[in-house]
């Protein structure tokens, strides 16, 4: 019998009754270090105080009124993310996939405005992952998230990530725009060089192309600067968000500039709940911490300290960890086993982390987790890594004595 949630999800058999700060409690009576953010998505950590206040402060005021109206706190919202970014304007979502759902509806339209219609297709790179509405799955490519919703919706064009010549090479008459993760999350903590970056920009302005960045993952902060690819001191069209930018309240938010977006004018994009009074309290207050001066910087500080921590570990045990990945508090351990066995075993252990393509284990720690709540962390890597790394030993070949350097 079909279980009254729809079993889309193979999900562990462990629920939560609360959470504060870096931990969540389990309704097994077990606290866990929580380094998933519920995938990227609880930034400022479970129960922040000044975004629970804020919430419930809100509540008692107004939940929802329609975009019919103005909605002031959405209007502050917006000027705060357009003057912190490349964009010049913001449209309100509850999720990635809306944000996706609307940078591409951009991308189109901007060609359309310019009198190219027939410039309609995106490039995008393999490994990305864009959501699951029939546009982002043809934009993500992944074959196991598209088998049986056939047919595929047209338009996307994909190329290996990384590589500028297929990049170039992939771009013909119809070309629009490239849409990439600076980062890649799904896909495997996969981050592009910040000469990769430029480059893209350096050929969407020599073709003509638009170029959208999907931060819905690596933005909010996770990499130590509000946008990952600020590293790369480029910058994007178009951008959407979403995860970490209500820190648990459901909101996205599609950033553009003013010449990307120029046609975007009243009935061309709608939605019934994005921009709510209880998403834009939310994110106002996301905002309040992530741009109080020095937390960014402090994010970047200990994300370094935690990189070179976790880099450390996977030295030391090469059986466990065949790779480190990632930048700041975004982190990602290619696995020597399946990653499954990795995260299973650190959940033992009390310490939570998500799986991710590539064979990877997300490590995704609170941006608010102390030096000691990190190391709390690593600690537990570290002694995971040693056990998976002594129960691969005798399945390796290796050479007379090699194991005595191991402790
Ligand atoms: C999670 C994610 C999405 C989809 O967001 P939803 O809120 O699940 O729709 C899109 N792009 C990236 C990079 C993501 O990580």
């Amino acid at each position: 019998m079909i279980s009254a949630v729809m079993p889309t999800y193979a999900r562990v058999d462990l629920a939560f009754e609360r959470g504060e700060g870096c931990f969540l409690f389990g309704t097994d009576g077990r606290r866990y270090l929580d380094f998933t953010s519920g995938i990227g998505v609880t930034a400022l950590g479970h129960c922040h105080p000044h975004l629970v206040k804020a919430l419930q402060e809100q509540a008692g005021k107004l939940w929802h009124c329609s975009n019919l109206f103005r909605i002031p706190t959405g209007e502050t919202l917006a000027e705060r993310l357009v003057k912190n970014s490349f964009a010049d304007t913001v449209f309100f979502t509850n999720s990635g996939v809306e944000a996706l759902e609307c940078t591409i509806k951009i991308l189109r339209k901007h060609h359309d405005d310019s009198g190219h219609p027939e410039r309609y297709r995106v490039i995008t790179c393999d490994g990305a992952f864009h959501g699951r509405s029939l546009a982002t799955l043809a934009a993500g490519g992944n074959e196991k998230y598209l088998k049986g919703y056939d047919p595929v919706v047209d338009g996307f064009d994909q190329v290996p990530f990384g590589n500028l010549n297929e990049m170039r090479a992939a771009i013909r008459p119809e070309t629009a725009a490239i849409l990439v993760e600076p980062i890649q999350g799904e896909g495997g903590v996969r981050a592009g060089t910040v000469e990769y970056l430029r480059a893209l920009r350096q050929i969407c302005d020599e073709f003509g192309l638009l170029l959208a960045f999907d931060e819905v993952q690596s933005g909010m902060g996770r990499t130590g600067k509000l946008f990952a690819h600020e590293w790369a001191g480029i910058a994007p069209d178009v951008m959407a968000l979403a995860k970490g930018l209500g820190s648990g309240f459901p909101v996205g938010a599609c950033l553009a500039s003013e010449r990307a977006a120029k046609g975007m004018t009243a009935g061309t994009h709608g939605t019934t709940f994005g921009g709510n009074p209880l998403a834009m309290a939310a994110a106002n207050a996301v905002l309040d911490v992530m741009l109080a001066p020095g937390f960014l910087d402090g994010v970047d500080k200990r994300g370094r300290m935690f990189q070179k921590r976790l880099a450390g570990i996977a030295k030391r045990f090469p059986a466990a960890i065949a790779e480190l990945r990632g930048q700041g508090l975004m982190q990602g351990l290619k696995c020597a086993a399946p990653n499954g066995e990795m995260v299973d075993a650190l959940r033992a252990q009390g310490l939570l982390t998500v799986a991710a393509a590539d064979n990877v284990v997300r490590v995704y720690p609170p941006l608010i987790a102390s030096e000691a709540e990190l190391e709390q962390g690593a600690a537990i890597i570290e002694r995971v890594a040693g056990r998976l790394a002594q129960a691969a030993a005798p399945r390796a070949v290796r050479p007379a004595g090699a194991s005595a350097k191991a402790k």
